[in-house]
């Protein structure tokens, strides 16, 4: 089939929740990808930050050979080994003692939510408010929107969840305001990806968790997207000297292969016990025997080293390209999930349809920050050619915004 042939069929059948590019993509390896004409792209969105280890990396795609002609799925009725050994490796490398596993990021936090209420009811204490970000995104699901601090999402699903406050992001003094002893959780992206590459000074982590102490709130890191190696440490909370009560994650987790995870000290994973929370596919044999793989992978096959180095070359020659265009506000970001704010009237969406006309995927958050979230094996010579491509795109950008 064509592009042409597959987008006329998803235009007839397929739910209309996406603004969809006009190509199919129908093969990737590594950073590239080819769409169904047999065009080749660079590939600097990474399915969302989810193909953390390129597209069809050859040991995620030997695990998955693998646990397919053994057991694809059984239930939780039973132990699963691969998800057994899953845990293990969460729990040995992170703050956690738990994990609950399920199939997706809104998943994970809703899983999150529920265990802080439970959490509380178990102590017999009326403490039921959830306080997030302003500019946060959490997930489509009732709770997870509720806690997105995006009237955009919300829009047209009230009324939402009750009992969810916002706070301005990287603000502790509004977030003393708000945490007290009626708040269940905070729940905070160390950095927030959808609401435009959102960097914290680098204490506020720290103080919001001495808020939650204080207030006797559980703390919660949303690490979906800036997780499992995306900033160039396994966790993005190790960049910021405070670990949370819970983490969810799952966008990078499983080398693109479906999947979501909540962890959890001891202490608050016990609220959990059988017939509170479940999930029919959660950990399945496939999905975590792919995490075994991509969480392995990242840990010995120094793609964390190579994250740190390239993410730096990136974000080096973005504030370059700052330097010469005045119309790049500000380069933003870690590791490699980096972020281009570009000033009024320079159409980040145009950029994004321009580069793919030229063989580059990149992305664009709220129509005026570029995001950069490139496979964590990218190398320095694929930033050069992406550059290549970008830069005269930018330029001609800015002249059109001269001439008006
Ligand atoms: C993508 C994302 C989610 C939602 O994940 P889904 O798998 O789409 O449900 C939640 N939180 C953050 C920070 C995300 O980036």
């Amino acid at each position: 089939m064509s592009n042409a042939d597959i987008i006329a069929l998803t235009s007839k059948h397929v739910a209309n929740t996406y603004g969809r590019f006009p190509v199919a993509i129908v093969r990737g390896e590594g950073t590239r990808v080819w769409d169904a004409d047999g065009k080749e792209y660079l590939d600097f969105v990474s399915g969302l930050a989810v193909c953390n280890l390129g597209h069809c990396h050859p040991k995620i795609v030997a695990a998955i050979r693998e646990q397919a002609g053994k057991l694809i799925h059984v239930s939780n009725l039973y132990h699963i080994e691969t998800q057994s050994g899953l845990a293990k490796l969460l729990t040995e490398n992170s703050f956690a003692d738990r994990v609950f596993f399920c199939n997706s990021g809104a998943e994970a936090n809703e899983a999150a939510l529920k265990l802080s209420r439970k959490f509380f009811s178990d102590r017999g204490a009326n403490r039921f408010r959830i306080v997030s970000m302003e500019q946060s995104f959490h997930g489509r699901t009732f709770a997870a929107l509720a806690a997105t601090g995006q009237k955009k999402y919300q829009s047209g699903f009230e009324p939402l969840l009750e009992r969810f406050v916002y706070a301005p992001f990287n603000d502790i003094e509004a977030a003393k305001r708000v945490v007290d002893d009626s708040t269940a959780a905070v729940m905070v992206e160390p950095i927030q990806g959808e609401g435009g590459v959102n960097v914290p000074s680098p204490n506020y982590l720290k103080e919001l968790k001495e808020v939650c102490k204080k207030a006797g709130a559980l703390l919660i890191f949303d690490e979906v997207q800036v997780g499992m190696g995306r900033t160039g440490t396994l966790f993005a909370y190790e960049n910021y000297g405070a670990a949370p009560d819970i983490m969810t994650l799952a966008k990078g987790l499983a080398g693109g292969v479906a999947i979501g995870a909540m962890l959890a000290t001891d202490e608050v994973a016990s609220s959990f016990v059988p017939g509170t929370h479940a999930s029919t596919f959660g950990g399945n044999p496939l999905a975590t025997a792919a995490g075994i793989a991509a969480v392995t992978t990242m840990i010995n096959d120094g793609v964390l080293d190579n994250c740190k180095r390239v993410g730096a070359y990136l974000e080096g020659k973005l504030n370059a390209l700052k330097s010469k265009y005045g119309f790049i506000k500000e380069v933003r970001g870690k590791g490699l999930i980096l972020g281009m704010e570009l000033a009024e009237g320079i159409k980040g969406g145009e950029i994004v349809k321009e580069c793919l006309a030229k063989g580059l995927l990149i992305n664009c958050v709220g129509d005026k920050v570029l995001r950069f979230i490139p496979a964590l094996i990218v190398t320095e010579k694929e930033v050069d050619e992406m550059l290549g491509i970008l830069e005269p795109v930018l330029s001609s950008a800015g002249n059109d915004k001269k001439k008006g």
